[in-house]
């Protein structure tokens, strides 16, 4: 770990393996038939790991539309270069309407309301905008109900300024086999899409699969599949890991800032939360913190790698920096075969050696799921590329 490249004016960084995304991407291409498309969510800066360069390497792997939470990410895209089309994963405030149609974003829609102010914004720029209906089958989180589906299009459809370019709807439970609820909200999904055709209605592209929807639910793959968590090299759930390889794309590195071996019964961090046992404990310090997206609960209760060898974080992790100790002469199967140096490469998530830690154990620890892992680590720590 001594030739890895780290910013200049901070020693903590994300590593984003472009190879490895890229990888992925045709991964899940694999998945998808020929002739169905692929969404590429890059949502919250792609899980956290940089929209713009992550949406170019996706495109030169297959990817065909892109999706984002926001109307800023949409035009973030934009500014950087992206053409392809763009959908904005819920219905934005209305006043974003004419931001829509000049950066060309596909909003979801579900409000009659939203929708005509989408298409006077579009008419009076002389362009159409296209628009994806949204249906809530049963998540209750975005979309129109079920039963208002078809009510809601013949309102709009009158207007020249709007194009129906998708119909989609969100699964709470693709990631369960054999799922009552899935296979409800299918059901409904379903019957939403032949009413709206049985009344002469055009529904644009169908789709409805995330991740694990597209690797275990390949009959609903329909006319696009919406990728997320999967393209960045984690798994959405236990179910889908025996179903597609992937290799995970973000590591987390920072280097010693300082280190030196403190008195005993000497305490590290506020509130003094570890004191050192004994003799011959070194305690180094790394500067990423919690706002760093390192979570503050994690405090004694995770470990790093350096040198190919786990240590304890130990002490309260600070907003910018943690400690933790190097015990070479532990009786840990892993602990580390020399004491650290200043300058040297400490791993939080990712390999070093032998040794892995992945953003699923991070997770664990933290009680959440691996998409929160990510994101979080996407806030401010610089972004290196290779
Ligand atoms: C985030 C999101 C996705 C992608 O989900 P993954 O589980 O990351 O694949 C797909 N569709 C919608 C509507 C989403 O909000």
């Amino acid at each position: 770990m001594d030739k890895v490249v780290s910013p200049q004016d901070r020693w903590s960084w994300v590593e984003v393996n472009l190879a490895a995304l890229r990888r992925n991407t045709a991964a899940f291409r694999h998945q998808i038939a020929r002739g169905v498309q692929m969404m590429c969510v890059v949502k919250a800066d792609a899980y956290g790991h940089g929209a713009a360069a992550c949406a170019k390497t996706m495109r030169a792997a297959g990817a065909d539309q892109f999706a984002v939470a926001t109307v800023a990410e949409g035009v973030a895209l934009r500014r950087a270069g992206i053409s392809w089309p763009i959908l904005v994963l819920s219905e934005p405030p209305v006043d974003c309407v004419g931001t829509l149609v000049e950066y060309d974003l596909m909003p979801a829609v579900y409000t009659a309301d939203f929708a005509l102010a989408l298409g006077e914004a579009a008419a009076a720029a002389n362009r159409v905008a296209r628009y994806h209906l949204a249906v809530d089958t049963g998540m209750t989180r975005i979309g129109v109900r079920r039963s208002d589906a078809l009510e809601l299009r013949r309102t709009i459809d009158f207007h020249r300024g709007l194009e129906c370019a998708g119909t989609f709807t969100h699964f709470a439970t693709a990631d369960v086999l054999d799922d009552w609820d899935f296979a409800l909200q299918l059901n409904r999904f379903q019957e939403v899409v032949s009413a709206l055709r049985g009344a002469g209605l055009e529904c644009g592209l169908v789709h409805c699969d995330n991740t694990p929807g597209t690797i275990l639910h390949p009959e609903c793959h329909f006319d696009m599949c919406r990728v997320g968590i999967g393209l960045y090299g984690l798994h959405p759930a236990e179910t889908t890991m025996p179903r597609i390889q992937l290799e995970p794309v973000m590591s987390v590195r920072g280097r010693v800032t300082r280190a030196l071996y403190p008195s005993v019964g000497d305490g590290v961090g506020y509130g003094m939360t570890y004191r050192v046992p004994k003799q011959n404990i070194q305690i180094a310090t790394v500067p990423i913190g919690y706002a760093d997206g390192l979570a503050r609960e994690l405090s004694n209760n995770m470990d790093v790698i350096v040198g190919g060898g786990r240590c304890r974080q130990v002490g309260s992790i600070c907003m910018d920096q943690f400690m933790f100790a190097v015990d070479v002469n532990s009786a840990r199967a892993y602990r580390p075969s020399r004491p650290v140096e200043y300058g040297d490469v400490v791993t939080l998530i990712g390999a070093d050696g032998d040794e892995l830690i992945g953003a699923d154990e991070m997770a664990g620890l933290r009680n959440t799921i691996n998409y929160e892992v990510v994101c979080d680590f996407g806030m401010r720590l610089e972004k290196i590329y290779t």
